[in-house]
């Protein structure tokens, strides 16, 4: 039987397997240790849109995004010193205090959720689900690095010779520069910044120049709590000054960076060109995020997939799906309830509640997604003379607007275009559009070829073949595999989050290894 399935000749009507796993998910009770437990307030209610409606819509009449000083290029040194001199007491803390002081961060933040979803809903245009949701997750990156700081940096004992004892133990670097990209302006600037202090270092934090009042506020929150001004800096302004200008700080202990591989690129030159001792750089940067489909794949459930994947958060997501791999025994079901679906999406102002696709970043952003659409459009009428643009298989989703600004925004509507082969999408476009290859024969070679591509952060694999599922995906070079499911919204302490290759230097963010990245390792002998 199975290898009548791993034979792609078998149509979906023959599988004798139950469509009703697809509901265990709901019957399942969560874990009370699951991390993504923010999901839920002090009394049980779970913190969905709709059960917080009223709040949230009355936190957006009140919120207004404030304006933020920048920081002065020249001052930039004076912070790291600050930094530095505020470190050695913040190290010196017991790791219980740090956590403690974390905790009562995540504590007000939960307090806060309607007022921080407004200002991520007027500032970073984020739709009131994916607000939510980012709360929540910068709520476990405080909780999570506390118990995992804890957790850590217990000394650890050793075995040694008789009058011998040895422990290893971890201690903070120093100062570390984070410095974080737009897409999620509260949850991966807070998981930067809760890593570093949790271990004890302190922070200068560079936040993205589109997205600074939410940041600010994150910081407001953890002084509040306890983490001392000067162990916590803020510095707003652009990357190419304020961003370099600290990483080209000779005190600087270590840098966080989450954006684009040309950024992380530079980050990385600027560091290995200093003089004096090597700093770390831990880099989480872009993707070319593929899901492979097979031909025993639950073409609804895949479509589901696709549309969360591709076009939730108008694309905007480092773990969005790019690239979608079809067999072609399923290709055409697929293509066509996505064109379905795709065109029941509701584009628009993210401040109301029905809407599922809001604007892109801003004007620059824009431009660049308009014009690769263009280029997709170019080539898909130079090789198909005629084809209406909007018309299936080739290219989908609505057509761009002529007039793509409303009342300040810019929008792109998904988009869907058919590709001859994976090697034609060489480069990361952050938003809302998706290419589609179809495939026949080895699904082992579809995952070489996506490895050829250099990325390496999400994959999903549909299939209803387990074996085939583990063996694709212990040979695919990515960080998180996702199977039978859309592909992003990885959960703190759950799906530990973050790529290979183009897409990044490793350690996950939410993991249990990514504290130790942060720390220096102390091994202690004592003659006893
Ligand atoms: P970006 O342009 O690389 O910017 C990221 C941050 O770097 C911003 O704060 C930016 O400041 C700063 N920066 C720019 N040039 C700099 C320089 N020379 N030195 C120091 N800092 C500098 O990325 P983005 O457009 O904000 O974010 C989108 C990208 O992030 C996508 O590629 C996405 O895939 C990736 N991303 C990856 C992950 C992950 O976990 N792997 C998560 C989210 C996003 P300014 O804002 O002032 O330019």
């Amino acid at each position: 039987f199975v290898h009548q399935l791993a034979d792609e000749s078998v149509g979906m009507q023959q599988l004798l397997v139950s469509p009703l796993w697809l509901e265990r998910e709901a019957a399942l009770p969560l874990p009370p240790q699951l991390y993504g437990a923010s999901r839920r307030n002090s009394e049980g209610v779970d913190l969905t849109v709709e059960s917080m409606r009223a709040p949230l819509l009355a936190a957006y009449e009140t919120t207004r995004v404030p304006t933020v000083p920048l920081a002065d290029v020249a001052s930039v040194g004076d912070a790291v010193a600050r930094a530095l001199a505020a470190g050695r007491h913040w190290s010196r803390a017991p790791v219980e205090r740090r956590a403690a002081i974390l905790r009562k961060a995540a504590d007000a933040m939960q307090t806060q959720l309607p007022q921080l979803c407004a200002l991520l809903v007027k500032e970073a245009f984020k739709t009131w689900g994916d607000a939510v949701s980012e709360v929540r997750e910068a709520i476990d990156f405080l909780r999570y690095y506390a118990d995992e700081a804890q957790r850590l940096m217990q000394p650890l004992a050793l075995a040694g010779p008789t009058g011998e004892s040895n422990e290893l133990r971890l201690t903070a670097r120093g100062a570390w520069v984070c410095i974080s990209p737009w897409n999620f302006p509260l949850a991966i600037f807070t998981g930067q910044v809760a890593a570093a202090l949790a271990t004890g270092n302190s922070v200068l934090a560079k936040p993205a120049d589109q997205t600074p009042a939410i940041a600010a506020e994150a910081v407001r929150l953890l002084h509040a709590a306890g983490v001392p001004a000067d162990a916590l800096q803020l510095l707003h302004g652009p990357g190419e000054t304020v961003g370099a200008a600290l990483v080209a700080q000779p005190g600087i202990a270590g840098v966080v960076f989450t954006g684009s591989t040309q950024v992380a690129r530079i980050i990385h030159r600027a560091l290995a060109a200093k003089d004096g001792p090597i700093v770390p750089l831990i880099a989480e940067t872009g993707g070319i995020n593929a899901m492979l489909v097979d031909s025993t794949a639950l073409p609804e459930q895949v479509a589901d997939a696709v549309v969360q994947s591709a076009f939730r958060s108008a694309g905007q997501r480092c773990s969005a799906l790019r690239l979608l791999c079809l067999h072609e025994g399923i290709a055409d079901t697929v293509t066509g309830m996505l064109a379905g679906a795709v065109r029941e999406l509701v584009i628009g102002d993210p401040a109301l509640l029905a809407t599922d696709v809001g604007p892109v970043i801003d004007r620059e952003a824009w431009e660049g997604i308009a014009r690769q659409v263009e280029r997709l459009q170019r080539t898909a009428t130079d090789r198909h003379p005629g084809l209406e643009p909007g018309s299936m298989p080739l290219h989908a989703g609505v057509p761009m607007p002529d007039q793509a600004r409303h009342d300040g925004r810019f929008f792109i509507p998904p988009q869907i275009f058919e590709v001859a082969s994976i090697a034609e999408v060489q480069q990361e476009i952050f938003g809302p559009v998706l290419h589609v290859v179809r495939w026949s024969g080895d699904p082992a070679a579809v995952i070489d070829q996506i490895n050829a591509l250099g990325y390496g952060l999400t994959l999903g694999i549909q299939t209803r073949i387990d074996s085939r599922a583990q063996a694709l995906a212990a040979r695919a070079h990515v960080g998180n595999v996702y199977v039978n499911r859309n592909i992003i919204g990885a959960v703190v302490g759950v799906q530990p989050f973050g790529g290979e290759g183009l897409s990044g230097t490793g350690p996950k963010a939410g993991g249990p290894y990514y504290l130790q990245r942060f720390c220096a390792e102390q091994t202690l002998t004592i003659n006893t």
